[in-house]
């Protein structure tokens, strides 16, 4: 198959959907790969490497899709891009349809099959959103640690402490990929955390799992309320599939807050579960209410774009290769989950929850 590997043109984003690592499997598998000058420059990819796996490098993104059987990537392709995509060419990227009609419109009007990372499912989870979890649970511990320094505006605390004085108190809320990540990075540095989930299994296996200066705490009401009074850094990381994330730390809760609380909202994307959160960029992350210090980046992974892109594409790889290999239609039939993922097959949405969204057919 001929694969194109297009430069990502959103803003700031530095990403690019697969290393030379993955070109020279796809090349190694008898495919051919067409990469567009420059794409892996923002994660610390040469043409020149890219080269040395087998890829042919394309100087524009018109000559990329022009070639391309399918198309790989790693956001959806925004509105210069939509008169590129053809009709039956297969575009294995995230897509979040339903957060954008005109990309909706745009992709059913042009014919293509629209496979989309957010979707593709195993073992009932969705295994192309851990990865960036991932990434967002451990930064948030970095960025937390961070903003609690007093020049930026934190408690002046060292998350470890030092001998003969107390760590900081860490509180996260919700213990799914980002919670679960967080807790490890925050205990390896020695800080005292507390996560909280309201699933009793999840709490068990994370009580099981993480060291001991982890402590467990059934999410509710009341014991958010208590713990937040105490805490040094919160780490918003809930999630209810398909729902806006409940509001765990409100308006209210702030006055009781420590001076110099920094508070990361990760789950910012699903408009936050602290309610004075409100989304911010790379170029100006933090603003200050009542002395809290909140932080609430939306796609905190585009900070560490080297490490993003072999996360995701160590997930996405086997994918490309199954799809490369069977061409997408066997490729689904033999995979219910990557199934999941086809979004927009030639002119039609085939994605039950997206088409609800506009009210349209599928
Ligand atoms: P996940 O599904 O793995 O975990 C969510 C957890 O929240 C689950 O364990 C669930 O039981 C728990 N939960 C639900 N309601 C709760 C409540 N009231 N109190 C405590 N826990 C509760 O999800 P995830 O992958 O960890 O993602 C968390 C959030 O982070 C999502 O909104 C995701 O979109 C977001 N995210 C943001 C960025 C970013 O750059 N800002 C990057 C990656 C992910």
């Amino acid at each position: 198959m001929i694969i194109g590997l297009p430069k990502e043109i959103k803003n700031n984003e530095n990403r690019v959907a697969l290393t030379p690592a993955g070109v020279s499997e796809l090349v190694a598998n008898g495919h051919t790969v067409y990469v567009q000058s420059t794409a892996g420059e923002g994660s610390g990819f040469s043409d020149e490497e890219y080269q040395s796996t087998g890829a042919k490098i394309l100087a524009t993104i018109e000559e990329v899709y022009a070639i391309g059987e399918m198309i790989v990537k790693v956001k959806e392709p925004i509105e210069s891009e939509y008169k590129l995509v053809k009709e039956n060419q297969l575009l294995f990227t995230y897509f979040h349809f339903a957060s954008y009609k005109p990309l909706t419109e745009a992709m059913v009007a042009s014919k293509a099959v629209c496979l989309a990372y957010e979707t593709v499912e195993k073992n009932g989870g969705l295994p192309l959103l851990v990865p960036m979890s991932e990434v967002a649970g451990r930064m948030a511990i970095q960025k937390g640690a961070n903003y609690l320094e007093k020049p930026l505006g934190g408690r002046g605390i060292l998350l470890g402490g030092v001998a003969g004085v107390n760590p900081a108190k860490v509180l996260i809320l919700g213990g799914g990929v980002v919670g679960t990540e967080a807790a490890k990075m925050a205990a390896g540095l020695g800080a005292d955390v507390t996560i909280m989930d309201v699933s009793l299994p999840r709490l068990r296996y994370l009580s099981d799992v993480l060291p001991a200066n982890v402590k467990t705490v059934m999410s509710n009401r009341y014991n958010i309320r208590e713990l937040a009074k105490h805490a040094d850094l919160i780490v918003g990381a809930v999630l209810i599939p398909g729902a806006k994330a409940p509001f765990l730390i409100t308006r209210d809760m702030l006055k009781d807050l420590k001076k110099g609380c920094v508070l990361v909202d990760v789950a910012v994307d699903q408009g936050g579960c602290i309610e004075t959160c409100k989304p911010t960029t790379h170029e100006n992350p933090t603003y200050v209410i009542d002395n809290v210090v909140h932080y609430c980046v939306a796609n905190m992974p585009g900070a560490v774009p080297y490490t993003s892109t072999l996360a995701l594409t160590n997930a996405t790889l086997p994918y490309v290769i199954q799809l490369a290999n069977n061409g997408w239609k066997d490729a689904c039939r033999a995979d219910a989950g990557l199934k999941k993922g086809l979004n927009v097959v030639n002119g039609q949405i085939v994605y039950k929850s997206v088409a609800d969204t506009f009210g349209m057919a599928h």
